[in-house]
C-alpha cells in the first residue's frame, strides 16, 4: 500500500506545508522507525514503524485522533532524507 493512501488529500496538503516550513524535527530513526517532533499549534510527538519499507503503525499525540497532518509531514520529511526505504 502506498504511504499516501493512508491520508486524505487535504491532510497530505497540510502535512506538506508543515514539512516545507521546517516544522519536523527527527529525534531518532532507523530503517524500522522514525520518531519526530512536529511543531503545529502545539509540539506533537510522532512515531511511525516500518517493516521492509511498509508502514505497520503510526502514532501521534495530537487531538485529531486519526492519520493526521503531523504524520504526513514526518513522512514527507523522511523522503527528503532519502535514508528510508518507504515504498512510494
Ligand atoms: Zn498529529
Amino acid at each position: 500500500m502506498k504511504w499516501n493512501q493512508y491520508f486524505s488529500t487535504r491532510i497530505l496538503d497540510r502535512g506538506y506545508d508543515y514539512y516545507q516550513s521546517n516544522a519536523v524535527r527527527v529525534l531518532d530513526s532507523s530503517s524500522e522507525f522514525i520518531e519526530a517532533n512536529v511543531m503545529g499549534s502545539s509540539l506533537y510527538n510522532v512515531r511511525i514503524n516500518f517493516i521492509e519499507g511498509e508502514i505497520v503503525s503510526m502514532y501521534c499525540n495530537c487531538p485529531y485522533g486519526d492519520n493526521c497532518k503531523h504524520l504526513a509531514a514526518t513522512l514527507y520529511y523522511s523522503f527528503s532524507l532519502k535514508v528510508y526505504t518507504i515504498k512510494v
